[in-house]
């Protein structure tokens, strides 16, 4: 049977590399003796944290609006977003040079809301516990004649993600194992494409919140789970449910999807301060967090572990090291 979805392949991430090439922050793949000491591994740790408007986002959100048509670019682009994604549609549509609309839940933390702002966008605002974003941005996108780019589901915007991978397999070779975090997928998926051509041994996890662990129910029971908007000090990876590109991608090409409790997270996030002296939003810590405490042995391999963002309050980020 074939899919009725036309999947993206390797192919449409290495297009991606060629467009983003240029305008894409190459990011640095870090290592720490400390890290290895601890998991009795090679840990390549892929800096993302580092990348333009500060997460991974910015690669499929350009990649995206790359492709659009010049009437598409005229009237511009909308999207709904819990944050980065919104920052990075925001960017590269100023980058564009074309109009962006974006709807934002209320409780989205300030410094993302001021930062889209900054970059130019329009922001709408929304309450997600009691309002459906979707049925919102399809509206606002037919009122005003905008393209609604979505967060993951969506073959330019997963090809995107999946350079950031590419990078990765391209700097350091073939791996044994690569974690990396899962919200709605389009990461993982991205980074699938991108292991499965460059590194096909490599075994791929996604790690998402305990708390929301509807990419794991559905890639346990082969069909997209649907969870109430889940309650974790990971706001990157609220999402409810995985995409259909994207779950389509991870059911064949990924090996397992494993949780991190925010207890982890916040382990792993001094860890990066502490050790590595870097700035990680609760969500970009779920790929070590799942390395670190998932169980799968992983003594004397090369592990790969995709750090997705570093776009935190400090406040936010003094108050969670503190607790
Ligand atoms: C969006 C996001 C994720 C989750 O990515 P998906 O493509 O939705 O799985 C993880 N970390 C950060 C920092 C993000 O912004």
């Amino acid at each position: 049977m074939s899919s009725p979805l036309q999947l993206p392949t390797y192919d449409d991430v290495a297009a991606a590399a060629r467009r983003l090439s240029g305008h894409a922050h190459r990011t640095p793949v870090l290592r720490s003796r400390t890290a290895d000491a601890l998991l009795g591994a090679q840990l390549y740790f892929k800096c993302e944290n580092f990348q333009r408007m500060g997460a991974f986002k910015f690669r499929g959100a350009f990649n995206a609006l790359s492709e659009f048509t010049p009437a598409q670019r005229k009237t511009g682009v909308l999207a709904f977003s819990s944050g980065n994604h919104a920052q990075a549609i925001a960017l590269s549509a100023r980058i564009l040079d074309m109009p962006a609309a974006i709807l934002m839940p209320l409780d989205a933390p300030a410094a993302k809301l001021a930062a889209t702002r900054g970059y130019g966008a329009q922001v709408i605002t929304y309450d997600r516990f009691a309002e459906d974003r979707q049925a919102i941005g399809e509206r606002l996108a037919a009122e005003r004649g905008m393209t609604l780019i979505p967060p993951y589901d969506h073959p330019d915007v997963l090809a995107g993600q999946g350079t950031a991978a590419k990078e990765l397999f391209d700097d350091v070779g073939e791996l044994d194992h690569l974690f990396v975090c899962l919200g709605g997928g389009g990461l993982l998926s991205g980074s699938a494409l991108a292991a499965r051509a460059l590194a096909p041994r490599c075994k791929i996890y996604g790690v998402e919140p305990e708390a929301g662990n509807d990419g794991q129910q559905s890639f346990r029971s082969g069909e997209i789970v649907h969870i109430d908007t889940p309650k974790t000090i990971a706001d990157g990876a609220q999402t409810q449910f995985l995409g259909q590109y994207t779950f389509a991608i991870i059911r064949r090409d990924v090996d397992d999807i494993l949780t991190a409790t925010d207890d982890q997270l916040i382990v792993a996030m001094r860890f990066f301060a502490e050790r590595m002296k870097m700035l990680v939003e609760p969500t970009g810590c779920l790929g070590f967090a799942g390395a670190r405490h998932c169980g799968v042995p992983l003594q004397g391999a090369r592990v790969g572990v995709i750090i997705s963002g570093g776009n935190v309050d400090m406040a936010r980020f003094a108050q969670l090291l503190g607790s």
